[in-house]
């Protein structure tokens, strides 16, 4: 199964996260999940509790969000296509629709570590995450060309 092997990488970068911060467990992890892939979130929960098990994660609370596919174009046009997921699923090159360039994918095709949680309160940020998101009200921001 897919899901186990990419299931095995999170859970041993969660744990790596936790003992960097200090942490002897990990009390809850939230993956993302590119809905461009063809991983199934519920079996990769699954799979990241199997194989916590035996490791500083196994009580943790698995959260998996789906992330849209996301394109950038050097146009400036940035979205989600209605058939990129797909698209990308069947042929890797989707078009812009403003200028027909081939686009950039900078989300939605790949899963990935977001944060965990460790019992001291402390929460570990992974990569880029952003705690706020549940207030978050600002449009998508465009970078000026
Ligand atoms: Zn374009």
């Amino acid at each position: 199964m897919h899901e186990v092997s990419i299931a095995r990488q999170l859970v041993s970068q969660a744990t790596a996260v936790a003992e960097e911060a200090g942490a002897d467990r990990v009390e809850a992890l939230t993956v993302a999940v590119g809905e461009a892939t063809h991983l199934n979130p519920e079996q990769l929960g699954f799979a990241i509790e199997t194989v916590a098990a035996d490791t500083p994660a196994a009580e943790a609370t698995v959260t998996v969000e789906t992330v849209a596919p996301h394109a950038t174009c050097e146009c400036g046009w940035e979205g989600t296509p209605e058939d990129l997921a797909s698209a990308y699923v069947v042929a890797p090159n989707v078009t812009c629709p403003e200028c027909g360039a081939r686009l950039e994918f900078a989300e939605g095709r790949e899963c990935q570590l977001r944060s965990i949680s460790v019992p001291d309160g402390a929460d570990a940020a992974v990569g880029d995450e952003r705690d706020d998101e549940e207030t978050t009200t600002e449009p998508p921001q465009s970078p000026d060309p």
